[in-house]
């Protein structure tokens, strides 16, 4: 155990209350400002140098600790935005659940908020500062407070470490170096309260507890599967960038996993999970390939799209509608896979805001599908300088291992022949036809014939 002086905060003027940090000094923590970013540091000492207090706090101090790099440095400080601004010409205000400053240095942007506080919910009104919602939900939060209420508000113990470019230390006010020696993810105060006053609580707690290969502390894990429902109360636009960040980061098989034993999957994605109920059925190893192959994408620094990942979350949730679609209402193939596909993006954006520029690529993945096993005449060129065409086969691929069969079949033809010679290719599309039996060109009827089938409509 290290030694920590301990310091009494107050906590604000109107309160007798103290709270009681951890100081914990350069030599004892480890932190080096060879990690930390020039702007970051810039940010600190303008603040400090005007008068004001600052430090470095929440995730870019835990992950230091950790010896990891951060992705981002946050900084706040006792200077109001309206202050802050006045120090920095590259500043931002932004937000109004939390009022921000962005301090932009080209592509990287420093955020600095002000210590926020405690609010009364006596005081509650359409126009106070800080507000919350009947089921206990803060939808404002916009009261300034001191460090020690600061630290208070922020959700786990770990996220609750300041550090100073004053004199090098780390104020640690909710034992969170105990938490990380001991690779505990746990809520500073009443998990239960936490969770109710910002149910995307649970799932940071998932995601750290993947991130940072820790366990959830019992008490902190214990309200997840009774609360889950809470999620359904949160806004959609809100919980698409939380799922970009819980499947986009590079651990999002297990991160899926995680949140689907803690119950969480379901308030997300309620048109799926019935589905995974088993876990070696093929809706399950298709969501958990798709995800395997997304973190092998984003961990070797290629491109990912959230399009990709929702659209395989949805896709057998599409099948299974559209079928039902076809039987019951007598539609067609054609009309009741559109029907649907309608449907389940519709009732998606229910939960989870999917904005419109993924939701067109999720859909052309989906509609080439169908198209992918037509592949008469210039059908198969045309496919080939599809923009979505990439996409398209990489999702039918992952069909093709999960289903094997006619899937496979597929797949393993489109592979041969968009890497074919132009004369592969025409001897792939003569014996494509001959072994069809077909040498006319196609024929009407063959558009409502079922596409969703693999190559059974294969010209
Ligand atoms: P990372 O950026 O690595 O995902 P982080 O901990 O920095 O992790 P951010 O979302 O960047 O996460 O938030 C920065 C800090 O703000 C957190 O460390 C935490 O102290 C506080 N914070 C963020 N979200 C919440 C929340 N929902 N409730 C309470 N405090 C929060
Ligand atoms: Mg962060």
């Amino acid at each position: 155990m290290f030694d920590t002086v301990k310091r009494v905060f107050s906590k604000s003027d109107s309160s007798e209350a103290t709270v009681e940090g951890h100081v914990i000094p350069r030599a004892e923590h480890g932190i080096s400002r060879e990690n930390i970013s020039d702007n970051a540091l810039k940010v600190l000492y303008r603040l400090n140098n005007a008068g004001f207090e600052a430090y470095l706090v929440g995730g870019c101090v835990r992950d230091l600790m950790l010896g990891l790099l951060p992705k981002d440095f946050d900084v706040v400080t006792n200077a109001t935005p309206e202050q802050i601004k006045g120090l920095f010409k590259n500043c931002r205000l932004i937000g109004r659940r939390f009022r921000l400053a962005h301090i932009v240095f080209g592509r990287e942007i420093i955020e600095v908020a002000t210590f926020r506080g405690h609010h009364d919910p006596a005081a509650d009104n359409a126009n106070s500062l800080g507000k919350a919602s009947e089921h206990g939900q803060l939808l404002r939060d916009n009261v300034f407070g001191s460090i020690a209420e600061d630290a208070e508000r922020r959700d786990f113990t770990f996220n609750a470490m300041y550090y100073s470019v004053a004199d090098f230390s780390v104020t640690d006010f909710a034992n969170g170096r105990q938490a990380i020696e001991q690779r505990q993810v746990e809520l500073i105060g009443n998990p239960e309260v936490r969770y109710r006053e910002d149910p995307v609580r649970m799932l940071r707690a998932v995601r750290f507890a993947v991130k940072l290969n820790m366990k959830i502390a019992p008490g902190t894990a214990d309200p997840l599967k009774p609360l889950a429902h809470l999620l359904a109360n949160i806004p959609p636009a809100r919980l698409f960038e939380e799922t970009l960040k819980l499947f986009l980061s590079g651990q999002g098989k297990d991160t899926f996993v995680a949140l689907h034993d803690y119950g969480l999957l379901e308030p997300l994605f309620p048109q799926l999970t019935p589905l995974l109920a088993d876990p070696v059925s093929k809706e399950m190893q298709f969501v958990l390939t798709v995800l395997a192959n997304t973190d092998d994408r984003v961990n070797s620094g290629m491109r990912v799209t959230p399009a990709f990942l929702y659209a395989a979350f949805l896709w057998y949730p599409l099948e299974e509608h559209a079928q039902k679609l076809q039987a019951e209402a007598g539609l067609s193939p054609h009309d009741a896979f559109n029907i649907a596909a309608g449907d389940i993006l519709h009732r998606q954006t229910q939960r989870i805001m999917i904005p419109k520029r993924f939701s067109t690529v999720i859909r052309d993945i989906w509609m080439l599908q169908h198209r992918l096993p037509r592949r008469f005449g210039r059908r198969a060129y045309q496919m080939l300088s599809h923009p979505k065409f990439r996409a398209a086969y990489d999702f039918l691929q992952v069909r093709g291992e999960t289903e094997g069969g006619k899937l496979l079949e597929l797949t393993d033809w489109w592979t041969q022949f968009q890497h074919g010679e132009p004369g592969l290719q025409k001897k792939m599309l003569t014996s494509l036809r001959q072994k069809e039996g077909s040498s006319s060109k196609p024929k009407r009827r063959r558009r409502r014939a079922d596409p969703a089938k693999g190559s059974s409509d294969a010209q």
